[in-house]
């Protein structure tokens, strides 16, 4: 089964823009156009995809796609005829259907696609439509006329058809002017199947709209942008009882030496945190040169950052610690750990993870003069 994705690029829209087209127009670096042909590649539903272009706009056009899997074909002077300049086009590739939509609706998504073609092994003219919840008026002069909303739909972009259904129907139909493809099928005999269209997947129109949507999705970009930071830290063996790590105390026959507790873990954890917000290291907020940081309890550190995070309203989505050592045994101590650090960060415990591993007697981990600690976290706006 042979499926060809048409995708009308054609139009100028002088009343978005006198001088350029606004598919051209970019949300998040990247055109209108783009953004809607992408999520046809992607999809992996097409045997091939067809951009119908304007000629004045193919250099624009080829520099935005930038994709050899796209084959560009010229558009005519209204849509209608872009239309049936594209079926035209592919006619000798004998595809079974065609995907026809409008590149001025960039939000349609992959899953739509995918109901879409689904759809079509079924029937012959697949149209996607919107009910109407507002109230419908005619608004004429002195005529303010109520209409029954339930006979009322919004007819949207892509429609799928048997393409040789809708090649006749467009010859049939050359010398009319149609808003859509979905009318000349019908007008010609087919029987035009519904199926749920997509409320985003809006047509983009005016300016004053396009500028809201593009600061919708920027925001929204932002806000999803996911920030990692790294933290490593080294503590050596001295005389001592115990050590602590990740704020639980393990009896040992050996101390870790530090200006503070010494406590590798969350020295390492600190460090990450302070790495994903971009506000330097431990050192920078708490310098070993002055007294009041001697032998403080290292959570203080760790609710510190904590509160720089909140204070960037960034939350953590999880943090991966390993530490690295020959002894002590970690195993035993990981669940209490992990609670601790969950109560101080005040994060569940289920996304953080501990790790303990050994350098196989290797260096100065091997040669058991002290403990390391290597902390990932990775953090995005609340
Ligand atoms: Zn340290």
């Amino acid at each position: 089964m042979k499926v060809i994705a048409l995708i009308l690029s054609g139009g100028e829209g002088k009343r978005f823009d006198k001088n350029l087209p606004k598919q051209f127009f970019k949300i998040n670096d990247k055109t209108i156009l783009e953004i809607c042909v992408q999520k046809f590649i992607e999809s992996n539903l097409f045997d091939k995809i067809i951009v119908v272009t304007n000629k004045k706009f193919l250099q624009k056009t080829k520099l935005s796609l930038n994709n050899n899997t796209v084959k560009l074909v010229y558009g005519g002077k209204t849509r209608q005829q872009s239309v049936y300049n594209g079926l035209k086009s592919i006619k000798s590739m004998k595809p079974k259907y065609v995907v026809i939509h409008d590149s001025v609706r960039p939000f349609v998504t992959k899953d739509f696609l995918k109901r879409m073609i689904l759809s079509l092994k079924q029937k012959d003219c697949v149209i996607p439509f919107l009910k109407i919840y507002d109230s419908i008026r005619k608004i004429d002069k002195q005529i303010y006329q109520n209409i029954d909303r339930e006979k009322i739909k919004l007819i949207q972009t892509p429609q799928g058809f048997n393409f040789k259904k809708i090649y006749e129907a467009h010859k049939a139909f050359i010398n009319k002017e149609y808003t859509d493809d979905s009318i000349i099928a019908y007008k010609n005999g087919c029987k035009i199947n519904f199926i749920d269209g997509e409320l985003l997947n809006i047509k983009i129109t005016t300016k004053k709209d396009f500028n809201k949507i593009k600061r919708f999705y920027e925001e929204n970009k932002k806000n999803n942008m996911v920030r990692v930071g790294n933290g490593f830290d080294v503590h050596k063996f001295t005389k001592g009882k115990f050590i602590t790590l990740l704020g639980v105390k393990i009896p040992f026959n050996r101390s870790l030496e530090g200006h503070s507790d010494a406590d590798v873990g969350i020295h390492s954890l600190v460090d990450a945190i302070f790495g994903a917000i971009s506000k330097g290291d431990i050192g920078d907020h708490f310098p070993p040169s002055q007294k009041r940081w001697k032998n403080m309890n290292s959570e203080f550190f760790l609710k510190y950052a904590q509160k720089a995070l909140d204070k960037d309203n960034q939350s953590i989505n999880n943090l991966d610690i390993t530490i690295i050592c020959e002894k002590p045994k970690i195993s035993l101590f990981k669940n209490r750990m992990k609670k601790n650090i969950s109560k101080i960060l005040k994060i569940d415990e289920n996304i953080i993870n501990i790790k303990a591993t050994t350098t196989e007697k290797l260096g100065f981990l091997g040669r058991e003069e002290g403990i390391a600690c290597q902390s990932i976290v990775t953090i995005s706006k609340k």
